[in-house]
């Protein structure tokens, strides 16, 4: 198995266009998955985590975007929720 580490993200605008949420991630080796390649690879037993600064945190799959009634599916979050620099929310985009 595998471990991937995330330094940034991509986002996207909702569906009904009132929020932008993760479209996808960004690893360390500069390559780009989506919210679904992740969840496909957590799914086969692979480990993936945030990594910004000397802050780092687990990334989990949930079934939706938490935000309303959003029914973006899959989502990823970090877990715990952190609110540092390693939430995955809070990584740069690029
Ligand atoms: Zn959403």
């Amino acid at each position: 198995m595998s471990t991937y580490t995330v330094t940034r993200v991509r986002k996207e605008l909702s569906a009904d266009g009132t929020h932008r949420h993760l479209e996808g991630v960004i690893t360390n080796t500069n390559t780009h998955w989506t919210r679904g390649q992740v969840v496909a690879s957590i799914n086969a037993g692979n480990t993936w985590r945030t990594s910004a600064g000397s802050h780092s945190a687990t990334i989990t799959a949930v079934h939706y975007c938490p935000r309303g009634t959003c029914l973006a599916s899959p989502y990823i979050k970090t877990n715990p929720n952190s609110s540092q620099l390693d939430n995955l929310e809070n990584l740069p985009e690029g």
